[in-house]
């Protein structure tokens, strides 16, 4: 696997990490991030449609991740830890509780 971009956020075999250790700056950042990855791993054969990906963390990063991978085909289960508001299913925490925008 040559691909710099997979070099730089591989944390074990075809495991990725886009979050943590980067301290992400904008959610720009992160959707953008969430696709190359889909689109990279794809293109050097590390997901395809016979196979499941786990994408971990429904924010920004992840959620852009899940819809890209869904839409090149390849099954996605998407979870979070925090993901529950009043018992309804709610992704983006971190933007839900923002009032102002
Ligand atoms: C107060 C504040 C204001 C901000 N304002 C802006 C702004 O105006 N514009 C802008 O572009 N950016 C802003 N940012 C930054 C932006 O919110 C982040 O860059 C972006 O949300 C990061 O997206 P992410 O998906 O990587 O992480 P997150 O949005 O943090 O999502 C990570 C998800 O992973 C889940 N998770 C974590 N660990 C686990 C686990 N072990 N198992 C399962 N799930 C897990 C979490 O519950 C969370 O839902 C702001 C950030 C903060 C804190």
């Amino acid at each position: 696997m040559a691909d710099p971009f997979l070099l730089a956020h591989q944390v074990g075999p075809r495991i990725f990490d886009l979050s943590g250790k980067l301290n992400p700056i904008s959610i720009r950042d992160q959707m953008v991030r969430g696709r190359m990855l889909i689109d990279r791993a794809i293109e050097a054969n590390l997901i395809g449609p016979d196979e499941i990906l786990l994408v971990i963390g429904a924010g920004a990063c992840g959620a852009t991740a899940a819809v890209r991978a869904a839409e090149r085909d390849i099954k996605t289960l998407l979870i979070d830890k925090n993901s529950y508001v009043n018992d309804e299913p709610t992704p983006f925490r971190l933007q839900h509780q923002c009032k102002t925008r």
